[in-house]
């Protein structure tokens, strides 16, 4: 379940035929209006003043001069109508435009408006207003306008013609497909669209073929609701923004241009939206029509009820289309399932001026390489809004860069399935081979650089501190504390190595006291903890003297393979590289006050110096380390055979330069 925000709308709703007879009066009542100014329509005037009739006196005035797409000389005659009758409340009874010429009327005096809808609009369910200027529809959201109670009565629906039913049900239907990516969409306003579509859909064809089949108007009223309340959460998308246009600039009929246009919008639309076209489907599908293909269903339908099959039918001339197409572009929700620019509404707006059968629409629009990336975006935007409520904040940060990058990953290789259960293989292998002595995922972590990479990054370059390089898989707690000048070889087989220096901060200061730990490899390469008897050799700790000195007998160590028998191993070698390290010693440095150093030192001269398979070697970290021939050596020692020799003095950074 996505996360999601939902402003429910308040309003009454009274349904049933004769309703408007029987309950207008009581609902006036009981919103305590005394003053009613009615508007309607020169043609519904006599419905209206019928339908006052039992409201007696509470009638302060009739405004019959409602016109199409509320003008805004009509809006401005009405609200000093208003103002001159002292009206408390207003009665709208017609369809969309007398609904907005008291929605306009509302918006600037606060007055509560009581809808009687006689189309399939929707509008006496919405917060939205609009208003034109000369050709300038503009079109705003205030709760002021929101109709308090809406009498939704069929009878007043049969004197709709054929012609007027098919194109206002469409409508409605329109609002309920757009439902399903407006920018506002939620879970609820589907829900609500998915019913309206499938009783719109079932009824239209029926009310059409019979317009007194009050059942069907029922429905298509019932539909006409559900269809309102999704809009008028949802808003505005793709679809209402173009009707917007050709109704506002080009003066085209309202429901008929909505009719016309949807297949369009659905065909275009439906690629990127997955959900919504199973959804669409669905209720087309309960609703008795073809489910296969939900754009071509709606223009069926479109065509079955006698509805215009192309814009250029209405009005619209060819030569408007580019303009229309620019005019529309800047409008377009930026999360329209599949991206819009004017080149794409151009060819959309073409098909509809010339009521191009959409089947064959479908194929061209949109693009399919559009759709897939919307596709897979979509995806993407799932996965990083499941994080967004993730704690603590760097947590969130972190896992929302993990995916994006692991996705991007994942599209910039077009990874297979098989690849990537290849991938879930190798992992697996990796943890099956890891246990407290093998650390597969370290070693993979080092030959991927990750290792090397995340040491860059926390352990910033600090002027003449010693530089820092992997840890690797072979540090254990608990080696043995070793006095100054002792051994740590322990029995590890090798050269004897003596390996002294100091160990001072940045100003050159000798730190006392600073613990080092100390591991290595035998001669034959091997680490302690690679030998099955879990002996202990060629590791431990000491600390510095108070001159900040250090000093230990070891063994000369040798450059050795990675483990390489594992899931890590195979990847080397499917690379080309070899799994060897140069032969090193490890360092890993702490003393209060200093930002730890893990480190090694390297031999001069090591064949592997430069194809190290971790990409641990640092020039700074190779030394020389220098032979002797048997006789007198450090620590009072005399050897019987050559030893080896090394200094290197560690530098610390301050504590002040970590990373947090
Ligand atoms: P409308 O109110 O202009 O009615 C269309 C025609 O049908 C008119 O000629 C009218 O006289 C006639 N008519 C209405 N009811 C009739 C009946 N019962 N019998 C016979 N004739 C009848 O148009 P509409 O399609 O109802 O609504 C369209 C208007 O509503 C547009 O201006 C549109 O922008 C607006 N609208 C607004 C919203 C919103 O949320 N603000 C939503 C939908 C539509």
């Amino acid at each position: 379940m996505q996360p999601f925000t939902y402003d429910a709308l308040p309003g009454r709703v009274v349904f049933g035929p004769g309703t408007a007879r029987a309950r207008l009066a009581d609902e006036v009542s009981r919103l305590g209006a005394s003053r009613l100014l009615l508007i309607t329509t020169p043609r519904a005037a006599a419905l209206a003043r019928e339908l006052g009739a039992p409201l007696g006196g509470r009638v302060a005035g009739v405004c019959t001069g409602v016109r199409e797409h509320v003008p805004a000389e009509v809006a401005e005659a009405a609200r000093q109508q208003a103002a001159g009758t002292g009206a408390d409340a207003l009665l709208s009874i017609g369809g969309g435009s007398a609904t907005g010429t008291a929605k306009a009327v509302a918006l600037t005096t606060g007055l509560p408006v009581i809808a009687v809808p006689t189309t399939y609009a929707g509008s006496e369910v919405t917060p939205v207003w609009g208003l034109t200027e000369g050709d300038r529809k503009t079109t705003g959201t205030d709760p002021r306008v929101l109709p308090r109670v809406v009498l939704y009565d069929p009878d007043l629906t049969v004197s709709l013609p054929a012609g007027l039913t098919a194109a206002s049900g469409l409508n409605a239907l329109a609002h309920c497909a757009e439902a399903f990516w407006a920018p506002d969409r939620n879970p609820v306003t589907a829900l609500a669209a998915a019913e309206g579509l499938r009783a719109l859909a079932q009824a239209l064809p029926l009310a059409v073929k019979d317009g007194a089949d009050l059942a069907a108007r029922g429905d298509l009223l019932y539909g006409a609701y559900l269809a309102g309340t999704a809009f008028g959460v949802a808003g505005a998308g793709l679809h209402h923004k173009i009707c917007h246009v050709l109704g506002g600039r080009y003066g085209l009929p309202h429901a008929q241009t909505h009719a016309i246009v949807l297949p369009y919008v659905l065909a275009f639309n439906l690629p990127g939206a997955p959900d919504a076209a199973a959804r669409i489907s669905q209720a087309l599908d309960d609703a008795g029509l073809d489910p296969a293909n939900p754009a071509a269903a709606v223009q069926a339908l479109a065509a079955r009820l006698g509805l215009p099959a192309g814009l250029r039918d209405i009005g619209l001339r060819e030569d408007q289309i580019g303009e229309a197409a620019g005019l529309i572009e800047p409008a377009v929700p930026a999360d329209n399932p599949v991206p819009a620019g004017a080149a794409e509404l151009r060819t959309l707006l073409h098909a509809a001026w010339a009521g191009t059968p959409v089947p064959s629409l479908a194929g061209r629009v949109p693009d399919d390489a559009a759709v897939q990336a919307a596709r897979e975006e979509a995806v993407t935007a799932e996965v990083l809004a499941s994080f967004a409520g993730a704690a603590p904040p760097r947590y969130r940060e972190v896992a929302q860069s993990l995916v994006r990058n692991l996705h991007s990953f994942a599209r910039e290789i077009r990874l297979t399935q098989d690849e990537w259960q290849f991938g879930i293989d190798f992992l697996t292998r990796a943890g099956h081979i890891t246990n407290d002595r093998r650390q597969e995922f370290i070693l993979l972590s080092d030959v991927l650089g990750m290792s090397m990479l995340t040491i860059g990054i926390n352990a910033p370059a600090a002027a003449g501190a010693t530089e820092s390089t992997v840890v690797g898989p072979f540090f254990v707690a608990g080696a043995p504390e070793t006095p100054l000048g002792g051994d740590i070889a322990n029995g590890a087989q090798g050269r004897p190595c003596y390996v002294s220096g100091t160990v001072t901060d940045t100003a050159g200061n000798p730190i006392a006291g600073a613990r080092i730990d100390i591991w290595q490899s035998d001669e034959d390469g091997f680490y302690d903890v690679q030998y099955p008897d879990g002996r202990t050799a060629a590791r431990g700790w000491l600390r510095t003297g108070p001159d900040g000195g250090y000093r230990f007998w070891s063994v000369h160590p040798a450059p050795y393979p990675i483990p390489d028998d594992g899931p890590v191993g195979d990847l080397l070698k499917a690379a080309g590289r070899g799994p060897m390290r140069p032969a090193h010693l490890h360092f890993k440095v702490d003393v209060p006050g200093y930002r730890p150093l893990v480190t090694h030192i390297f031999v001069a001269g090591d064949p592997y110096l430069d194809r190290d398979a971790v990409f641990g070697v640092k020039e700074s970290l190779i030394v020389e380390f220098t032979e002797h021939p048997p006789g007198p050596a450090p620590e009072g020692r005399v050897l019987a055979g050559p030893w080896s020799r090394v200094a290197f003095d560690m530098v610390l950074a301050p504590a002040a330069d970590q990373a947090p």
